[in-house]
């Protein structure tokens, strides 16, 4: 045996062996846990030894929680913590906190907090004073990103947009207007499969016929990753009825944008996309010119053709 290595138990213990000490000793007030987004196998070795020290799971909902629950032997206390009584059960939650009671909160999938509840319980428990950690592990925006084939970084993840068309218009021709003042980001959205091909056919409008992926039922039987340009997706869906989970990456804006800077060019840039009425507010929100004098310009270059 090499004499270096050997290790006396009166020792302090390795630093690689201490996170299990920790997560024991001692646990913070409320722990985030990840779980797994459609492969119940994906949750974290840390993940159930937390979710089986603490006095109570909180949790979206108690029946789906069951299911993983019970698959890893958890038999914790389970109440349900959603957004309609999040609000109201704070003072309950955080004097529990203060008495000594640990909690471990979890969503129906991957992330808590992520296009999920539990936000404001974070806020209330670091406004406590109390101690907040997390064991992180499944998120379907992130792996969707990185399977997608667009640059990684930097990304904007926006979640849901509003479900119906106007607003949701209005939500994209804000992020082109984001995209006209500078950012260069992949887009990265959540949206439910009965919306999708509606939600590529504005993406395809608003954006233009950039490369996009669509990532459905990750992790899952039927995972698919579909690799194209908006143009192309928003057809396929548009014929195809998309099932199950999905999540919409949306690359970068193109090179031939990057110098767009002046009004007038990043009009035209926004009159090739979209209509009038969004270009100008697109650009009004871009620069901060008043939203008339925008739209009044862009009557102009119209006429010019
Ligand atoms: N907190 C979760 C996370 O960390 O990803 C997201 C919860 S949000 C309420 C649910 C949405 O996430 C779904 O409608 C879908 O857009 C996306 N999603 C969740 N699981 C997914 C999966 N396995 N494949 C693709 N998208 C998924």
């Amino acid at each position: 045996m090499n004499e270096d290595k050997a290790q006396d138990a009166t020792e302090d213990p390795p630093t690689d062996a201490l996170p299990r000490a920790q997560i024991r000793e001692p646990l913070p007030s409320l722990v985030l846990v990840s779980t797994p987004i459609g492969n119940l196998q994906d949750l974290s070795d840390r993940a159930r030894e937390v979710l089986s020290c603490v006095n109570v799971i909180l949790c979206e909902d108690t029946r789906t929680s069951a299911v993983l629950l019970r698959t890893h032997n958890i038999r914790q206390k389970c109440i349900a913590l959603h957004e309609h009584n999040e609000e109201a059960a704070l003072p309950r939650l955080i004097e529990a906190m203060q008495a000594g009671q640990r909690f471990a909160l979890i969503s129906d999938a991957g992330t808590p907090l992520v296009s999920d509840p539990g936000y404001r319980l974070v806020r209330a428990t670091i406004d406590a004073g109390l101690s907040v950690s997390g064991v992180p592990g499944p998120n379907a925006a992130v792996l969707a990103l990185t399977l997608s084939g667009l640059p990684p970084q930097p990304f904007l993840f926006t979640g849901f947009l509003p479900p119906r068309h106007g607003a949701r218009r209005a939500a994209m021709a804000a992020l082109r207007g984001a995209e006209l003042a500078g950012l260069n980001a992949t887009h990265v959205f959540y949206e439910a499969p009965h919306r999708l091909a509606a939600f590529l056919t504005d993406a395809m409008s608003v954006f233009g016929p950039r490369p996009a992926a669509v990532c459905r039922e990750l992790t899952k039987h039927f995972e698919e990753v579909r690799r194209d340009t908006l143009a192309t997706l928003a057809a396929h869906y548009t014929a195809v009825q998309a099932r199950g989970e999905i999540v919409v990456v949306v690359g970068p804006a193109g090179q031939d944008e990057e110098g767009a800077k002046s009004l007038e060019e990043s009009l035209r840039v926004a009159l090739a996309r979209m209509s009038v009425k969004d270009a100008a507010a697109a650009v009004a929100a871009a620069t901060g010119l008043p939203k008339k004098q925008v739209y009044k310009r862009a009557l102009e270059l119209l006429d010019q053709g």
